[in-house]
């Protein structure tokens, strides 16, 4: 439920009505704009007499939210979320750029790619160290190992860093993670959403590949209920019976997503396509359907890659790509 306060609502009048709710035990989410305050409701508001509200002075109107996600819904918080990452905002009309390779591999690779990817302007590195493959066979990451050598990376470059959690067990690992991503693999293991919630931490979370766009949003809520609303929605293709990409980019998704909710947007054109010619198209695509970002696999030597070089752009690639962002981007905020 929303309760939209009257412009002449005074900062008393609206604490003294938000303790009343809170006093019924449900959780209030202020949502303060320029010219409007709503009080967003969470919890049982059966026994809430919305007449009787809506009677009252300081109350403009009162309206019940029909969808099950709320703290994610952009009728609680009309505003686009802005999620700073050290300098980067991530969010309300910031076009940010994530780039690395799939998996962290030695040091030298990482710092090679790390200052490529920061020469030619992405704002955030990425690297896996727990990797989610599908062959228990494959190469799994390097762990803890794998993050200390994003962190010297970061050291060297200032560059945040993001990098994926398969398991809560190993959060010790992740102090100097600048942003926690949760795979599609793991986008509704509840448990793992639950506890991330508890942090205060961006969380990168990406799309299941089979999900809908409301469980997606129901997994961000996950999040959001226990706390944590710095969260990031990642759109990296869903299945379909196409074979010619590795997954099919639902581009639709951005503007739905957007609409709904009030949380950044990005997307994965590398996973997405899986074809590292299709990745700079889509990325520029994203940038018209109003995405908040890209993340992008970037390797010096994608032939050695340990896991996705086929999909990997080189960073000469990505240099090229990132000027055409740049114009883009540009050419867009002038429309
Ligand atoms: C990744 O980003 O490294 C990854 C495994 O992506 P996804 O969870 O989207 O498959
Ligand atoms: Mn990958």
């Amino acid at each position: 439920m929303i309760v939209i306060m009257k412009q002449s609502a005074e900062q008393e009048q609206i604490d003294k009505l938000k303790k009343e709710f809170e006093e019924m035990g449900l959780q209030i989410h202020l949502s303060q704009g320029v010219n409007t305050t709503l009080m967003g409701l969470v919890g049982d508001t059966t026994k809430i007499d919305i007449g009787k509200v809506a009677s009252m002075d300081i109350v403009e109107e009162v309206k019940r939210i029909q969808e099950p996600y709320k703290k994610a819904n952009r009728k609680f918080h009309p505003q686009d979320t802005v999620i700073e990452v050290g300098s980067a905002k991530i969010g309300g009309g910031n076009f940010q750029v994530i780039a690395g390779p799939c998996s962290v591999e030695t040091p030298q690779q990482i710092c090679q790619v790390a200052q490529a990817v920061k020469a030619s302007g992405a704002s955030l590195l990425r690297g896996g160290a727990f990797k989610p493959r599908t062959s228990p066979y494959a190469f799994q990451g390097l762990r803890g190992e794998g993050i200390s050598l994003l962190s010297q990376a970061k050291k060297e470059t200032g560059l945040p860093i993001v990098t994926e959690i398969m398991s809560y067990e190993d959060i010790d690992l992740f102090d100097d993670v600048d942003v926690i991503q949760v795979g599609a693999r793991n986008m509704q293991n509840f448990e793992l959403l639950k506890q991330l919630g508890k942090l205060d931490k961006p969380i990168l979370l990406k799309r299941g590949m089979s999900a809908t766009i409301e469980e997606f949003l129901m997994s961000a809520e996950y999040i959001m209920a226990q706390g944590n609303e710095k969260v990031i929605l990642c759109e990296r293709g869903i299945r379909t019976f196409e074979t010619k990409t590795r997954n099919t980019l639902d581009m639709s998704a951005v503007p739905m997503l957007k609409k709904l909710s009030h949380l950044p947007v990005m997307i994965d054109p590398s996973h997405a396509t899986g074809i590292p010619w299709m990745v700079e198209p889509m990325t520029l695509a994203a940038i018209a359907a109003g995405a908040d970002g890209v993340m992008i696999e970037v390797h010096n030597d994608p032939p050695k890659a340990l896991c996705d070089g086929a999909q990997s752009l080189r960073p000469e690639q990505f240099d090229s790509l990132m000027k055409k962002v740049q114009k883009t981007a540009e050419f867009f905020k002038t429309l």
